[in-house]
């Protein structure tokens, strides 16, 4: 089950079905065969011995009533023709044994040997009447004895022939009832397997919408406005879902990779690999809500490097980036990781510091102002820079924020460059 695809899946319940209903067809076929092989066997066996049965009957009563017509008429003919009859019955019972299946042979003996009997004591009654012998007590011995045996065979007679419809009856039912059952077990079995069927169809059709799902939640989430591409899925089993799932999985690998990077990009610049103004901008307005929410101190520093017109002018722009790269590198080495350093522009950098006083600032900016003041760069030797600090106060937005840094830094270039300036001085 686990290794089988879709297609398979789908293909399997029916087939199950099939083969599992064949099979009972099969079963049936059996059944119906053996079933038919007994009516034949009742039709081939029982008729003709019932029908014998009931000529035995009528045999026995002609040969009765050929007694009593010899008697009342005084004629052998009629005995002879009874001569006839009683060698129809005994053939008869003999070829009843042959149905030795359906009859108990020693019944045939017992029915023979009272007919005999019967036969003998009728014969010599009609012959002692027709011939006139025998006293009339020796007649009425043989009347007395005629009679009972007429009523044994004609009794045993009829025995024999309701035994007979009896157990014909009993096995035709037997038939009958097993055909029913056979029925019923078919109609059964078909609601049986009818339900396994759709039990089967339902529980994969969960199992693919929890899966298909599964799939559909994520996407959901990649296509919104803010993509989130760390979703993976498992996937057990290695049907076209499974398959479906791991090349989701890959390429939600790369879209993290490749959003991380152009994220990356669109937020860096390209010529210090510090944080473009973009992302400045975006960071700065993070921070002055989470300063008016939670009312915390947060400052920034706005720095400029002074004359650096003159750098370019005297050795050229690519100099002039040079020593940009470098101030990046060293402002990135001396911020804490919390804090957020980017170029603002020009040889104009922002640094953005949450969590810190003024003073705190001020410090900072002061031991950076030494570190470029004291730094040799490459081919253009000292390069001093301006720094301008703001804090934030309650009613500040980004703007007004950077106006009050802009404004600082402006106050510390016309203050003769190379120094740090706070609000403090705006105020004077
Ligand atoms: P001040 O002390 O008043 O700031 O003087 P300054 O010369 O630094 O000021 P100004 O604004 O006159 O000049 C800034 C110069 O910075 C002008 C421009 O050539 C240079 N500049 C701006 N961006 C870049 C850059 O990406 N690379 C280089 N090499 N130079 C740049
Ligand atoms: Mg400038
Ligand atoms: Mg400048």
């Amino acid at each position: 089950m686990i290794n089988l695809s879709i297609f398979q899946k789908t293909l399997l319940t029916p087939v199950v079905g099939i083969l599992l209903y064949s099979s009972y067809l099969f079963y049936l076929h059996g059944e119906h065969k053996s079933n038919s092989e007994t009516i034949l066997f009742l039709r081939d066996n029982y008729l003709p011995v019932m029908q014998i049965a009931n000529d035995n009957k009528d045999i026995f009563e002609h040969i009765a009533s050929g007694f009593k017509d010899a008697v009342s008429a005084e004629e052998k003919q009629w005995l002879k023709e009874n001569e006839v009859l009683k060698e129809q019955l005994r053939l008869n019972l003999n070829s009843l044994r042959r149905y030795s299946r359906l009859i108990d042979t020693e019944r045939l003996e017992i029915l023979q040997e009272t007919f005999d009997r019967y036969y003998k004591v009728s014969n010599d009654l009609s012959l002692s009447f027709i011939d006139d012998i025998g006293t009339s007590e020796h007649r009425n011995i043989l009347i007395e004895q005629s009679s009972n045996h007429h009523t044994l065979v004609a009794r045993l007679l009829i025995e024999f022939e309701d035994d007979i419809q009896n157990q014909f009856s009993s096995r035709i039912n037997d038939s009958i009832e097993k055909m029913e059952k056979l029925l019923m077990l078919g109609v059964f079995m078909l609601i049986f397997l009818l339900m396994i069927v759709m039990a089967l169809t339902f529980f994969m059709s969960l199992s693919t919408r929890r899966r298909l799902r599964d799939l559909i939640v994520p996407l959901k989430d990649m296509a919104s406005e803010k993509p989130d591409f760390s979703f993976r899925l498992t996937h057990n089993l290695n049907d076209e879902l499974g398959e479906l799932t791991h090349w989701f999985n890959v390429l939600t690998r790369k879209m993290e990779k490749d959003y991380k990077k152009i994220e990356m990009l669109s937020n860096t610049d390209k010529l210090t690999q510090l944080y473009n103004r973009t992302m400045l901008d975006s960071i700065l307005e993070g921070a002055v809500s989470n300063a008016i929410r939670y009312n915390q101190a947060f400052s920034i520093i706005l720095m400029d490097l002074d004359k650096f017109k003159l750098v370019n002018d005297t050795y050229g722009h690519i100099v002039g980036d040079s020593v940009l790269q470098k101030m990046a590198e060293i402002l990135r080495q001396h911020v804490r990781s919390s804090d957020s350093v980017g170029r603002w522009g020009g040889e104009e950098f922002l640094v953005i510091l949450p969590n810190t006083t003024k003073d705190g600032a001020v410090k900072l900016a002061e031991k950076l102002r030494k570190i470029f003041a004291e730094y040799k760069f490459e081919k253009v030797g000292q390069k001093t820079v301006s720094f301008g600090v703001a804090s934030y106060r309650p009613g500040d937005d980004a703007d007004s924020f950077l106006t009050r840094a802009d404004k600082c830094l402006y106050h510390a270039k016309a203050a003769g460059r190379n120094c740090v300036t706070d609000e403090d001085a705006l105020v004077e």
